[in-house]
């Protein structure tokens, strides 16, 4: 019974054994299908992330685009109103590369007339100051200086680096805007601004357009060339809407 049952269960066994190889195999291939197969999807799916990244790059190309944006209204209509000042170097002619931008107002004279251009003019007059334009805050331009003489706004003061050229007043061209520190700027202001730039760099090569606190600030103080930190226009001033910076 023993040796038949052993012929049997070796017979059983020769056609069992390479069943349960085959099905062995099969199973191992599954399997491994099974286990590749997201690893084969995790690898396709790896350059999706970098399609992101492509995409997140991309996406600062509207913000140059935005520049435009500091173009102004189209209904707004730029007004200059010629009040000389007295206090400027006469030249017959230089050379002007840079902008100069500035904010003034007359409150430390007269809190309740801050913003009026006539006291802020008068202002400049008395302290032997000047500028070649200044901005009301209802965006009237107001001519101080001709362009081709030396207005005296910059003071001591030195062009960023690698630049570094001082007297910053005998190469540029200053724009006053009414403003405090706290007040902040009009949209009238920004607008006959940027008209007023584009003015200016249609008659002159500008190169630089900088703010007094570039070129009359804590390193200006340093070099010993004034001794005041000039802090306008400030940080609440938004360069984006000044054309060409
Ligand atoms: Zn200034």
């Amino acid at each position: 019974m023993f040796s038949f049952h052993r012929k049997k269960s070796a017979r059983i066994a020769l056609i069992l054994v390479p069943l349960f190889m085959s099905l062995l195999l099969l199973f191992g291939m599954m399997a491994s299908n099974l286990f590749t197969a997201p690893r084969e999807q995790a690898q396709a799916a790896a350059p999706a992330p970098n399609k992101i990244v492509v995409a997140q790059t991309a996406t600062p190309a509207p913000m140059k685009a935005a520049v435009p944006k500091a173009e102004p209204p189209a209904v707004h209509q730029l007004s200059i109103v010629s009040t000389p000042n007295r206090n400027y170097r006469a030249a017959k002619s230089r050379h002007i590369d840079t902008i100069v931008i500035h904010y003034s107002s007359a409150i430390n004279v007269d809190p309740a007339r801050w913003d009026d251009p006539a006291l802020v003019r008068d202002i400049f007059n008395r302290n032997h100051v000047s500028a070649h334009y200044l901005i009301a805050r209802d965006g009237t331009v107001y001519k101080l200086v001709d362009e081709q003489n030396v207005a005296w706004q910059a003071g001591g003061s030195i062009m960023p680096a690698p630049d570094n050229r001082k007297n910053v007043n005998s190469f540029s061209i200053g724009i006053e805007i009414i403003a405090t520190q706290k007040s902040g700027f009009t949209d009238a202001e920004y607008a006959s601004l940027a008209q007023l730039v584009n003015g200016i760099r249609s008659r002159s090569p500008i190169r630089h357009i900088v703010g007094h606190d570039e070129i009359g600030g804590r390193r200006a103080v340093n070099l010993g060339l004034r001794h005041d930190v000039k802090p306008d226009p400030g940080s609440l001033f938004d360069w984006s809407r000044v054309p060409g910076r």
